[in-house]
């Protein structure tokens, strides 16, 4: 059982409440928020870090408890009995033949459950819905964050409602349907999914998972950075490279550090390096700017492929507090790197995994990473996802006779 009760503050206007039920974004901000800019109000869960410190001693009685004390349910009981989490963390000590001169290391997500990140928060999501038996839940997605809750809501028993975009990629929609939950797909773009999803939650009484909207998501993904310190020996890497849509992985990953920084278990934050497609900026390119202004998106990384940033304020915020970076690149950039992480480490990534790794050349090549740094690249889903998109970048062979001698011509 975790030791302390949490409270949630509201990341712009500051206010805190403390509830037992769902709460959602900031009733004070939220009446405000329309569909030409980012959402204000989202809220942030806070922990009681004195009283936290008094019941442990170190981190790894965190990680004993199953990070507990630092986690919006009663239970680790009713997180789902798949492996969410927990993924591998690869050192990677070369490059096309040549040796870094720097650590780096790759966080492959995609082995969670359904083949990405979300698992994290839709787990959370999922655990909370079980303690406060909330019947259905429903989700707003590009793709991933639906096939996600619907595999984790299989596992669990519980009934998922999935509302995307009709043109997301066909494996997330397969894994949708293949997991049981019912397959809303719309006319329209996410966010109009999205605002659909949250009049079902008003006139059904859903419960929602929508991302950002649900303070949950932002907790569950901070998990990640809890592991990359564990499985980094203890230490907190100089860079995570981590790509970007609407802002709530990058804030998991700054939450996870924040909660261990506030536990005086670390002193430091690294500098997470914000990467997003030129295609789909409106992140990077509107933080630190007065006037939030819209580009629509056309990036080929459907993942992170947003015109509104759900957590931009609360992702802005974090950047500006742990002086963090940004940087856009092309999707040819991002097709490349996909490419060259597959042939270099065996790890097949979407492209909007690899965007993350894009930013990592482009800081290599721009030499913006000092040697005997240690670097980490978060890849958050599988390249099966979406094989569309590399599609063009294929060069498939015609095919032979099966005998040596066309094999021979073949190989010339
Ligand atoms: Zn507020």
């Amino acid at each position: 059982m975790r030791p302390t009760g949490f409270l949630y503050k509201c990341n712009d206007c500051g206010r805190e409440y403390s509830t037992f039920g769902t709460l959602y974004l900031c009733p004070w901000c939220s009446p405000g928020n329309n569909n030409t800019a980012p959402p204000k109000g989202v809220l942030k869960i806070l922990y009681d870090y004195e009283h936290i410190r008094k019941s442990i001693t170190d981190f790894t009685d965190l990680k004993d408890n199953g990070f507990i004390s630092l986690l919006p349910i009663d239970s680790i009981k009713s997180l789902p009995p798949l492996r969410v989490g927990n993924t591998p963390l690869y050192p990677l000590t070369e490059l096309d033949g040549s040796r870094l001169p720097f650590s780096l290391r790759i966080k492959d997500d995609s082995q969670n459950p359904t083949w990405s990140f979300k698992d994290r928060a839709s787990a959370l999501v999922s655990a909370f819905a079980k303690e406060k038996k909330l019947g259905i839940i429903v989700a707003a997605s590009t793709g991933n964050a639906g096939s996600s809750l619907a595999g984790i809501c299989a596992s669990q028993k519980q009934k998922a409602v999935i509302i995307v975009p009709e043109k997301a990629p066909l494996a997330k929609l397969t894994q949708i349907i293949m997991y049981g939950a019912t397959l809303i797909p719309v006319k329209g773009t996410y966010d109009e999914a999205f605002e659909l999803s949250v009049k079902a939650t008003e006139e059904f009484g859903w419960y929602n998972r929508n991302t950002a909207f649900n303070p949950l998501t932002i907790e569950g993904k901070k998990t990640v950075s809890f592991e990359l310190f564990d499985q980094m020996g203890k230490t907190v890497p100089d860079r995570i490279f981590v790509s970007a849509g609407d802002g709530v992985i990058v804030s998991g990953v700054y939450k996870g550090f924040e909660d261990l920084i506030g536990l005086n278990i670390i002193d430091r934050m690294p500098v997470i390096v914000v990467v997003q497609s030129e295609k789909s900026d409106n992140l990077v390119r509107n933080t630190g700017k007065k006037e939030f202004t819209v580009i629509a998106s056309t990036t080929v990384a459907d993942s992170i492929s947003v015109d509104i940033p759900r957590n931009f304020y609360m992702a802005q915020d974090f950047i500006r507090k742990y002086n963090g970076e940004t940087l856009t690149v092309s999707d040819d950039e991002i097709l490349k790197a996909s490419r060259n992480l597959s042939g270099n480490t065996g790890l097949f990534a979407e492209p909007a995994a690899a965007t993350a790794f894009a930013g990592l050349l482009s800081y290599m090549k721009h030499g913006r990473i000092p040697s005997g740094s240690s670097n980490v690249v978060l890849l958050t889903g599988g390249g099966l996802k979406d094989l569309k998109t590399v599609g063009p970048m294929l060069n498939m062979p015609a095919s032979i006779d099966p005998s040596i001698a066309d094999l021979k011509k073949h190989l010339q």
